[in-house]
């Protein structure tokens, strides 16, 4: 991610996130796909390659998918507070309310790159719901 963020600079760039389950409430972002740049103000993630980088996430994972699955969505806001704008919610409600997704949860990773540090601040959408918060806690291992 930080890596695209800096191909891309200054425009936002994005992609896809599959998780890992690890406990009751806790995801590890096995895998984040990077879907191309966007323009200075917009990210939006186009259609084109994402289920065949989904598919090949299941393959890879054995299709265990009560611990490896689609978790969300991540993109970067280089001039933009970490919070994310009217599109972005509308986008991810979208994504979390479509009922061929099927999906229990969606989360949203909006990161930012500056000097040397990568911040990051994490949400989860739910079907019929407000987003809430989530904790982001960076693996050094
Ligand atoms: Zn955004």
């Amino acid at each position: 991610m930080e890596g695209a963020c800096r191909k891309a600079h200054p425009n936002e760039t994005g992609g896809m996130l599959f998780g890992e389950h690890v406990a009751e409430d806790t995801f590890r972002v096995a895998e984040a796909t990077v879907a191309g740049a966007g323009s200075f103000a917009r990210f939006v993630r186009g259609l084109r390659n994402s289920l065949s980088r989904l598919e090949q996430f299941f393959h890879r994972t054995r299709h265990d998918y009560q611990r490896f699955n689609y978790l969300g969505e991540w993109h970067s806001h280089p001039h933009f507070v970490l919070r994310p704008s009217t599109e972005d919610d509308a986008t991810m409600s979208d994504t979390v309310n479509d009922p061929q997704t099927n999906a229990r949860f969606a989360v949203s990773l909006i990161i930012k790159l500056s000097d040397d540090a990568l911040a990051v601040a994490g949400f989860v959408y739910y079907p019929g719901s407000d987003r809430e918060n989530v904790e982001v806690v960076f693996d050094s291992g």
